[in-house]
């Protein structure tokens, strides 16, 4: 077999990416600068669960896991809303069974994908961080944290998969052969657990993602297959306020939490252990082009575009990422084509979901408590039935259409989010809605999707 080809990062995307070029033949080794999660426990702080949805359970198709993952999933068919003194509100996402999110456990999804991806051949080696690279001779300097020792490895090539902070990234930058932007967001993380109930079972509703909107913050809660929920509270990082900076200890959380989220403060018993002991992670959307340096480096998933996380689409945008690189590598070019094919593809649809991520922010803790969010949503899902094929909600085309690009999904959505606009505008109800001149807009102002993207109806 030819040299190998090195991965760096072992999250998520990295072991994947590993097992399809495993399949196409390639040697495969991935350098993870932590140890192995499967002998020893991680420290918490990253987030704990995920929500996957079609892109990236599609990617999972590709690579013949989805029957060994299915067990670690529970699905999720809408959003539960959870106003203070109110009774909470069932928001479906889409109107077809298969219009659901499957929460995953990170840390057992990157167990499962590790070991997939050494059955297939990929050799890991673990406690071994990238500390630079050379780009002149070709080489990464890795660093051997078990043994104190800095190891010169080729590019033949590399692909970076090594998170939002990318070591390569940063090398590439440094020797000016990218550029990145870094968008910082304002408000920040932490996550608590809430138990499960005493016979293992989930103690609030199962199949739903729950949110808690406040305006300028938000909780959420997303289910565990052990019972548990991992609850994420977004928060301004400062601030005299409602900020982690003003919340700093767990006295002045919980009493935020007995005023606006009363129900989760009566389940989690040990809040004020869980609040003072987890920390406040950052977000923020990076942009960087280009991804790569001719034929000898590449990065990939957060490495190349991390966004924040209210779309739940950063892994499955770098799992899409993995499927079109995989489609490239069919083709059988040359790594400096298939990088910068690739690089050119990706580019205008990362930045799509970067920006549909930020505004999902402000609809999830925001909009979604307005009258006219549940008319829309309602209008939507009716002309999702009226017209297949051709108006499909935009959080449907992001979040069940792997078919349909996301630059493609943030274009049609604002066509859509006019027409809809303009059909609500001083009205309050479904039944006031003008059918005849609104069918009439969206036939001439939308197009069909096109023909390998049909929608089936909704019916
Ligand atoms: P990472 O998961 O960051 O993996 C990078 C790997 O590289 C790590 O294992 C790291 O240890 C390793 N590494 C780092 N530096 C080095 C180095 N110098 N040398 C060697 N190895 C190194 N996405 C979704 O799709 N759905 C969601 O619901 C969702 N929810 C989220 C919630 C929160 C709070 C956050 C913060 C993110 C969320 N995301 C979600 C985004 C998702 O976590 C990321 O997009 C995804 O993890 C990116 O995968 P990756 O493999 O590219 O990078």
């Amino acid at each position: 077999m030819s040299e190998p080809l090195i991965l760096l990062g072992g999250g998520c995307t990295g072991p994947l990416l590993g097992l399809l070029l495993a399949r196409r033949g390639h040697a495969v080794r991935i350098f993870e600068r932590r140890p192995d999660a499967r002998r020893v426990a991680l420290p918490a702080g990253r987030s704990i669960n995920l929500a996957l949805a079609a892109r990236g359970i599609a990617a999972l198709e590709r690579a013949g896991l989805m029957p060994m993952l299915q067990p670690l999933l529970v699905p999720m068919a809408g959003r539960r809303v959870h106003e203070v003194g109110e009774p909470s509100r069932f928001l479906p996402y889409g109107q077809q069974s298969h219009e659901l999110l499957w929460s995953v456990g990170r840390s057992a999804l990157n167990q499962a994908l590790t070991r997939a991806a050494e059955a297939a051949g990929v050799e890991f080696h673990f406690e071994h961080a990238c500390r630079g690279a050379d780009f002149d001779r070709g080489t990464v300097a890795i660093e051997d944290l078990a043994r104190s020792r800095l190891l010169e490895v080729a590019m033949r090539p590399l692909i970076a998969a090594d998170g939002a902070g990318s070591a390569l990234r940063q090398a590439m930058a440094a020797a000016r052969l990218t550029r990145t932007h870094e968008e910082p967001l304002a408000h920040g993380y932490k996550e608590l657990e809430i138990p499960a109930g005493p016979g293992g079972e989930h103690l609030l509703e199962a199949d739903a993602l729950h949110i808690w909107p406040r305006g300028g913050y938000m909780l959420i809660a997303l289910p565990n297959c052990d019972g548990t929920f991992t609850a994420t509270l977004f928060l301004p990082r400062h601030g005299t306020t409602t900020s982690f900076e003003a919340l700093a200890t767990p006295g002045a959380a919980r009493a935020l939490f007995a005023a606006e989220f009363s129900d989760v403060l009566a389940l989690i018993l040990d809040f004020d252990r869980q609040y003072a002991g987890n920390p406040v992670g950052p977000l923020a959307t990076i942009r960087t082009a280009p991804w790569h340096v001719g034929g000898q480096a590449l990065l990939i998933g957060d490495a190349a575009h991390a966004i924040v996380p209210f779309h739940g689409q950063g892994l499955n945008c770098a799992f899409e990422d993995c499927v079109v690189l995989d489609d490239l590598l069919a083709l059988g070019l040359d790594w400096a084509s298939c990088f910068a094919r690739f690089d050119a593809a990706r580019q205008g649809d990362t930045a799509a979901i970067g920006r549909m991520a930020l505004e999902n922010y402000l609809e999830m803790r925001d909009t979604v408590r307005e009258p006219s969010f549940a008319l829309h949503k309602e209008l939507s899902l009716a002309l999702e039935r009226r017209h297949p094929g051709r108006f499909v909600p935009r959080y449907s085309m992001v979040m069940f259409h792997a078919e349909i690009p996301y630059g493609e999904a943030e274009r049609r959505g604002a066509i859509q989010a006019t027409l809809l606009d303009e059909a609500t505008a001083g009205i309050g109800a479904l039944t006031e809605v003008d059918w005849l001149r609104l069918d009439e807009a969206i036939r001439a102002r939308l197009p069909m999707l096109r023909p390998g993207d049909a929608v089936a109806s909704g019916s």
